[in-house]
């Protein structure tokens, strides 16, 4: 592993005085280039950390109030880069990088990558999609800053991905981790074999996933699976990312200061305790976010990591504050049900919610796959075989205890439950 960088194994109090020297030049900064932060925090006053609590926050609609360059503190002509995500409606949130923005970028995602085990003259096959989505264009300098050889396949087109993976012989994938596991049932399909690519590591990260996604990753790819975290508002991935002792991500916190608040109340919550995680920029120029709600949920740690970092640790994340499903006054998210389903065996880790809102009290269906040796072994697919009903009967239940609600689970025809070359989508309404 390579060693880290000093500033992620600063002591406690050398750190607090970097963020709290760099949090007043931020907020200086933003109150005197950005109407919106002057108005809000112009009368406020940053002498100590715990000061932070007290500014107001921010959320992705200030984004789009301020579209598309409202909320920027330099001049269109300093800017280096501009990206976007696309908004579920209507109009995406802009986002855009001074070169020194860049530079920072390039840096925290080296640093996330290296934790993993990325090194110089690795080869590293980029999946995630290029082009205004942050996730691309991040790994792909992050590896470059690290003196890796990239290969920018960029997302989509699962065939040509296979070839490039047997042919190239990368060291590190990276990937979303719905479309890394449909690359590897696709191999699997024409009789190849995801732990022969030679992988030694792999990063995957823009969508939420579990310990259960994790272990059927690296069956899939035989080799060790990275969380890497981050949301193109405060800088792209690398915001935080896992190292070898995968217990928690560790947050380039000398650049993005975390917090955890009550999603519902804002209010900060003590250490430890679960909520929505906040983050301010600390030397972000072309955009600097204060107290950015993320939506992502998770918790927060300072306890010593094995690994000799010393920068606070978030949980993996649970989910997101707006994919939190109510059915019938039980709070769910995806996660929860993902975790039981993929510590089945019988299963395919590919399944998708469906909420039926027809009636008053919402119904959950959850759809996924048998397995191809079980619907071998019952000699095709047939959802009333006895050991279809049983699988059926035993993860309905195993499920329902799981996440405190009935559920209706149906077994789906193999390779019908939708595969991601992106981001998967595990939710889906009806009526
Ligand atoms: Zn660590």
């Amino acid at each position: 592993m390579t060693a880290p960088a000093a500033v992620e194994i600063l002591g406690r109090r050398a750190r607090e005085a970097l963020q709290l020297e760099r949090l007043q030049g931020a907020v200086a900064w933003a109150v005197e280039r950005v109407a919106f932060h002057r108005e809000r925090l112009a009368s406020r006053r940053v002498r100590t950390l715990d000061d932070l609590a007290d500014l107001p926050t921010m959320r992705k609609s200030d984004l789009r109030e301020h579209y598309p360059f409202g909320l920027f503190a330099v001049p269109r002509g300093e800017l280096a880069r501009l990206h976007a995500s696309s908004g579920t409606k209507g109009k995406p949130t802009v986002v855009g990088y001074t070169a020194g923005d860049l530079d920072v970028w390039r840096e925290v995602m080296a640093r996330a990558m290296a934790a993993a085990g990325c090194r110089a003259g690795d080869t590293l096959h980029v999946a995630f999609g290029y082009g205004l989505f942050t996730g691309g264009l991040g790994f792909h300098d992050g590896a470059e800053r690290l003196g890796m050889t990239v290969v920018p396949a960029s997302s989509g087109n699962t065939a040509r991905h296979i070839l490039l993976l047997q042919d190239f012989r990368p060291a590190g994938l990276c990937a979303t981790p719905s479309f890394a596991l449909h690359i590897a049932e696709t191999l699997e399909a024409q009789g190849g074999d995801g732990r022969r690519l030679g992988l030694r590591y792999a990063m995957y990260g823009a969508e939420p996933w579990t310990e259960g996604m994790r272990g059927a990753l690296e069956r899939a790819f035989g080799c060790p699976a990275y969380d890497v975290y981050g949301l193109s508002e405060i800088i792209g991935p690398g915001v935080a990312g896992e190292c070898e002792a995968r217990d928690g991500l560790h947050i380039a916190d000398d650049h993005f200061l975390p917090e955890i608040v009550d999603p519902r109340t804002g209010s900060v919550l003590p250490a430890g305790a679960e909520g929505e995680l906040v983050l301010t920029t600390l030397t972000k120029r072309a955009m600097p976010m204060i107290r950015y709600r993320t939506g992502d949920i998770t918790t927060l740690t300072d306890a010593p990591c094995r690994c000799g970092r010393t920068t606070a640790r978030m949980a993996r994340i649970k989910g997101r504050s707006d994919d939190m499903l109510v059915i019938k006054g039980v709070n769910l998210y995806p996660s929860e049900v993902e975790g039981t389903l993929l510590a089945v065996d019988e299963l395919v880790p590919h399944y998708q919610l469906v909420v039926d809102r027809s009636s008053t009290l919402a119904r959950l269906e959850v759809q996924v796959e048998p397995a191809a040796a079980i619907v071998e072994a019952c000699g095709g697919f047939d959802a009333s075989h006895p050991t279809l009903v049983e699988l059926r009967r035993r993860v309905g239940e195993r499920l329902s205890r799981a996440i405190g609600l009935s559920i209706e689970l149906t077994l789906m025809a193999p390779r019908t439950v939708p595969r991601s070359e992106g981001k998967a989508v595990r939710v889906v309404e009806k009526g």
